[in-house]
């Protein structure tokens, strides 16, 4: 993992060693080798527009595992209050947790590799695009009753048991 540089330090292109040319835009910061075209956002390593292509349609399809996730579940709380908001929030987060493990068990890549923001091989990229495809948020719910949480208990004995207490 490349360290963040201080908020306007230029990054090294990883293709040609040149420093980027860094802008301050709506979204955030964007650096630009201008002689490779390639790019990132937030200081993160620069990379090519195709792995920012694959990033972006593999986001399209993972993110319908997990954006409405709620209605898959009963919420107590009053629709349009705060708490509403809150337990909608939970479960998705949840939910977006449990599909990254899905896909890690299904890609068999270590789950930070299948965060896609992260993610700069396009081979990898593909491997996540088609695993998320073949998943439904049912399937990752019911996967996740029946093995996922055991499965991911053993992989990770540490990290789990505070994370899990809030989830749905
Ligand atoms: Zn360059």
């Amino acid at each position: 993992m490349a360290k963040k540089p201080a908020s306007t330090e230029p990054l090294d292109c990883p293709n040609c060693g040149e420093p980027s040319v860094v802008k301050r835009t709506r979204y955030g910061r964007r650096d630009d080798c201008e002689r490779c075209g390639l790019h990132s956002w937030d200081g993160k390593p620069m990379v090519g527009q195709e792995v920012h292509e694959a990033r972006k349609h593999c986001h399209e399809i993972f993110d319908r595992l997990w954006k409405s996730a709620e209605t898959m579940y009963g919420i107590e709380e009053r629709p349009g209050t705060k708490e509403y908001e809150i337990a909608v929030a939970r479960i998705r987060r949840s939910a977006r947790n449990r599909a990254y493990r899905f896909i890690a068990l299904i890609t068999r890549m270590p789950e930070p590799e299948c965060h896609m923001s992260d993610q700069a091989d396009i081979e990898k990229l593909r491997t996540i695009y088609r695993a998320a495809k073949d998943a439904t948020p049912e399937g990752i719910r019911d996967w996740w009753k029946a093995e996922g949480e055991a499965w991911w208990q053993e992989m990770n004995p540490r990290k789990t048991k505070a994370k899990e207490a809030d989830a749905a």
